[in-house]
């Protein structure tokens, strides 16, 4: 078995005066890549890890193990046992619970409590709910008349795609990485992952999981690195790679769809949004006061599935906006490791700088600040994070930049309408595609909300609650396909119509 190297007694993102350094993962062994790239708190900016970046060399390696693993036992196996592999690695997540919640806290800067709560629960939570599905799923059957007048048995099988290229992004790492690798395995392909570059560790521990776990050598393959000229680029393009899935910017999936051109490789994509919040005069307001302040600010805004617009009907508009920028204002910043920590620093500076560019633009382009807007003191080591403040914004033409661009930060412009009609047409009046919370007490409202508005998810009175069994996506420049349930089956599988004449 793989030995384990993970080292950290990481406190508040203070990792100490030596990085660990966490390494790729091959064929069953972690192994250095070339290159290594410094990982930085986005608590204080200090080191937290030195990583491995995966060389085109290291890349190939990885997909030449994964490719030998589905020649051995794993190719073999069927379903059940395979969901029996996927319950040993969702028991031996939640025996890794406290490291995997450190790393996350380490990469990320999110409080102990959301990870604890969200991020490595669900990571446990994908392999159990996709073991079940996968076990459970039926294929289609059909009797069919012969042109003879006798009968024909059609029936479907699964066999699994191959190797596949699983690219994720850092704001909820261990839960998109899960949500993919789980019905991957479960399908019966072999992996290889790659984390973003701004949150390696999660990733590593999962490959030590696998190991524990029992999942053959080369099933679970893990290589750090960047995008372009780096493992994400190396990876998608490789020509022994069967099928990519995704989850990233939208401008991220462009240059990965072109990779996969060459070969005509299937693709998955979840991809960016500027999610529309509609609150309506009859809703509860206290509740969608509440749930805006999730959806907007969740995780420092850096969910795909954050409210960037909120529309609010004109009777309630300056009720809601009044409550919505208090209830900003007064989100408090702690650190990680205190439990009542909700608020988090963005991933990076860098990103920090996009965020913060975006609240001058939206100043330029004649929005009104009625809560944060700039970056809060601290007086101690955060401030040498990536820390901003949560900001509430109105007055914006729904066409400015700041309106339909996505920022990815705990940003939200809060907009009046007249009508149902006006409502959804705003809700629409985007690119993207992706979720949708509409807050009504008025049943015929919320279903005509499901018809009509362009989202993957329109979620009425509530924002973040999910069943894994059910179809998630996104429309328009949101996403391509579906994952989730037997959804996940229909892209991770291929389906072979066997045709057997009776007669
Ligand atoms: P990103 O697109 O910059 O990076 C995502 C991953 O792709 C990273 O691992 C990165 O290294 C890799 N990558 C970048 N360029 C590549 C290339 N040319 N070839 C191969 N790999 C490449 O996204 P991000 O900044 O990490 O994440 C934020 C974005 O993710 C936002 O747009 C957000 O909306 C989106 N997102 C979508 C969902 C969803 O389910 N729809 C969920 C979470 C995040």
């Amino acid at each position: 078995m793989a030995e384990s190297s993970w080292p950290v007694s990481l406190r508040d993102g203070h990792p100490g005066a030596d990085p660990p350094t966490l390494r790729n993962f091959v064929g069953g062994e972690f192994v250095e890549g070339g290159r290594r790239f410094v990982k930085r708190s986005p608590v204080t900016g200090e080191p937290v890890f030195e990583v491995a970046e995966a060389d085109r060399a290291c890349v190939d390696d990885a997909v030449a193990a994964a490719r030998a693993a589905l020649r051995g036992p794993w190719g073999r196996m069927g379903e059940r046992e395979r969901a029996e592999v996927l319950r040993r690695v969702a028991d031996e997540l939640e025996r890794r619970f406290d490291d995997l919640v450190t790393a996350e806290v380490a990469d990320t800067g999110k409080s102990i409590s959301q990870a604890r709560t969200l991020d490595i629960p669900r990571g446990a939570a994908n392999f159990r709910a996709f073991a079940e599905i996968v076990a459970t799923a039926p294929t289609e059957s059909f009797t069919t008349v012969t042109p003879s007048g006798g009968r024909a048995l059609n029936y479907a099988v699964r066999k699994p795609v191959g190797v596949v290229a699983v690219i994720v992004p850092w704001n909820l790492p261990l839960l998109l990485l899960t949500w993919k690798v789980a019905p991957a395995l479960a399908c019966g392909n072999a992996v290889i992952v790659k984390p973003s570059e701004e949150t390696p560790a999660s990733a590593t521990l999962l490959a030590e999981v696998m190991a524990a776990a029992g999942v053959p050598d080369g099933v679970f393959n893990l290589v750090h690195g960047f995008g372009p000229d780096s493992a994400g680029e190396f990876l998608t393009r490789h020509p022994d790679v069967d099928a990519i899935t995704f989850t990233g910017e939208s401008s991220t999936g462009s240059a990965i769809m072109r990779a996969a051109a060459d070969g005509v490789r299937p693709v998955s994509f979840e991809l960016g949004g500027k999610n529309a919040g509609l609150v309506f005069a009859d809703a509860d307001l206290d509740a969608a006061v509440a749930g805006s302040v999730r959806s907007s600010f969740t995780n420092g805004g850096q969910v795909c599935l954050c409210t960037e617009r909120v529309y609010v009907q004109r009777p309630v508009f300056e009720e809601f906006t009044a409550r919505l920028a208090e209830r900003a204002a007064a989100l408090s910043f702690g650190w990680p490791a205190d439990e009542a920590t909700v608020n988090m620093p963005l991933i990076s500076r860098q990103h920090r700088d996009k965020v913060l560019g975006y609240y001058d633009l939206a100043r330029t382009e004649g929005a009104q600040v009625l809560a944060g807007g700039g970056v809060p003191a601290f007086g101690d080591a955060r401030d040498g994070g990536a820390y901003v403040q949560p900001t509430v914004l109105t007055g914006l033409a729904a066409g400015a930049r700041t309106n339909t661009e996505e920022i990815f930060g705990p940003v939200v412009h809060v907009a009046p309408f007249d009508d149902e009609d006006e409502a959804f047409a705003l809700a629409n009046g985007t690119e993207y595609g992706l979720a949708a919370a509409v807050w009504t007490r008025d049943v015929g409202r919320a279903h005509r909300a499901g018809m009509r508005l362009d989202a993957g998810i329109v979620w009425v009175n509530t924002w973040f609650l999910r069943d894994l069994r059910t179809p998630f996506g996104g429309v328009k420049a949101s996403g391509i396909g579906r994952e989730g349930g037997v959804h996940s089956l229909d892209f991770y599988s291929e389906l072979t119509n066997v045709c057997v004449d009776l007669t």
